[in-house]
């Protein structure tokens, strides 16, 4: 008798702890690094002369490799590396940045902390930014928009770069969530007027903390650069910064977060590549289920593949799907009413929706430069609230083996033919 005959016996019965995607890895590539960076005693960037030998210039000039990048600046976080980008391409008070509604908080709070005024727009079935949303969002005070690249998924970068373009707004790509991703053999990073990365502990790659922003725009990497660190100048005298200073924050990464950052981003080829062989085998041997609707991919080739995922016909199947699921030893979520306030999901951005900064008298949306008018809502992305509400998501890991892989596929099929 099969399992699938016997339909108490779970699928799987041996525990599903695979770590995170990052840390996972660490190894003696990690150790060496980071040791060696002690053994240095040189843990801030621009200690001493020879900058070529810093930890962080080593990181920039591989992401500069990875994305044909004319520029990379490495800084201490995502948050970081976008707030950096929008004020390096002169985003600021009076601007609206359009942001879609299925990303975390921190694409948001970087276009206020820029002064300008996020304005969310709808994710479509591929739980990104829908392009018909992000057109009919523009207005007179648009200046940029941010496609995020979400659960590992590439945009449909043609559609918005081709909008953008025509309306002549700055791209500005999130990629936290899909370093190593690609969209039609292009890295993602590559396409907007800067790319800004995340080394965040729940990304592909991490430090702890840190950031990377690639630019090829010259104007752009000096305000960045500027904004990043306003002492700039003055720690690295023979920078090539030909924009006048303003005061900034201190975004610099540390050599220790460079190092462990390094070590990570050198396998992020080998990873993704576990990664697609994994998914592209379970969602083949899935597609054929009548029982729901695999998720969206613009490019399944450029994928990072971490994130399976599918929409059952209301959220109330979905919620019976994914509990029949862990039933078989499958862990796996919603996405859309996981019982806590997702920080992920727009309708729980709470001091976006009732336009709170730090300053009541002074915020990105009452200043004087903004002359528009946007309004928000819990309920103002209906599309976004029901894919996502009818969604069921798997968490995929590079250490699956082919018997974990066929157990999902298995668990998969058994629950969808009992539904
Ligand atoms: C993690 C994340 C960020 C922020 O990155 P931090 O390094 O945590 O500041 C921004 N955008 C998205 C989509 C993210 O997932």
């Amino acid at each position: 008798m099969t399992q699938h005959e016997t339909d108490h016996t779970p699928v799987r019965t041996k525990p599903w702890n695979f770590g995170l995607l990052s840390s996972e890895e660490f190894g003696e590539a990690e150790k060496e690094l980071v040791l060696a960076v002690l053994d240095k005693k040189r843990v801030f960037r621009f200690l001493g002369s020879d900058k070529e030998q810093s930890e962080a210039f080593k990181l920039e000039r591989l992401y500069r490799e990875r994305t044909g990048a004319k520029h990379a600046l490495a800084v201490n976080a995502g948050t970081s590396a976008l707030v950096s980008a929008l004020i390096g391409a002169g985003v600021g008070p009076g601007d609206e940045v359009i942001v879609p509604a299925y990303t975390y908080i921190a694409t948001a709070a970087a276009v206020l902390i820029a002064r300008a005024v996020p304005v969310i727009v709808e994710a479509d079935d591929s739980l990104t930014m829908d392009p018909k949303a992000f057109e009919a969002a523009i207005t007179p005070y648009t200046k940029a928009v941010i496609p995020v690249h979400m659960r590992g998924v590439p945009c449909r970068m043609d559609e918005i770069i081709e909008i953008a373009d025509r309306r002549g707004i700055i791209v500005i790509e999130d990629v936290a969530q899909a370093n190593g991703g690609s969209y039609k053999g292009r890295p993602l990073g590559s396409f907007g007027r800067a790319g800004c990365f995340s080394f965040q502990q729940y990304k592909l790659v991490t430090a702890g903390e840190g950031g990377m922003l690639v630019t090829n725009d010259d104007t752009l990497y000096a305000r960045a650069n500027i904004y990043h660190d306003s002492a700039f100048v003055y720690w690295d005298m023979n920078a090539d910064i030909r924009q006048p200073p303003f005061p900034g924050e201190n975004y610099r990464l540390s050599e220790i977060n460079a190092a462990l950052a390094l070590a990570q981003s050198k396998r992020i080829e080998a990873l993704v590549a576990k990664l697609r062989r994994i998914k592209s085998w379970i969602v083949s041997a899935i597609a054929d289920l009548p029982q729901f609707k695999l998720q969206s991919i613009p490019d399944p080739q450029g994928d990072v593949s971490y994130s399976l995922v599918f929409y059952l016909p209301t959220s109330e199947q979905a919620r019976r799907f994914s509990q029949r699921l862990a039933r078989e030893g499958i862990p796996n979520g919603t996405i859309g009413n996981n019982g806590f306030a997702d920080r992920h999901i727009y309708k729980n951005w709470t001091y976006v929706l009732e336009k709170r900064g730090a300053s009541e008298r002074d915020t990105p949306w009452n200043c004087a430069s903004y002359k528009g008018n946007v309004q928000y809502s819990p309920d103002m992305c209906p599309n976004t609230l029901d894919w996502l509400g009818r969604a069921v998501a798997i968490g995929l890991h590079q250490h699956m083996t082919e018997q974990d892989r066929d157990d999902v596929v298995n668990a998969i099929r058994k629950t969808a033919a009992a539904f």
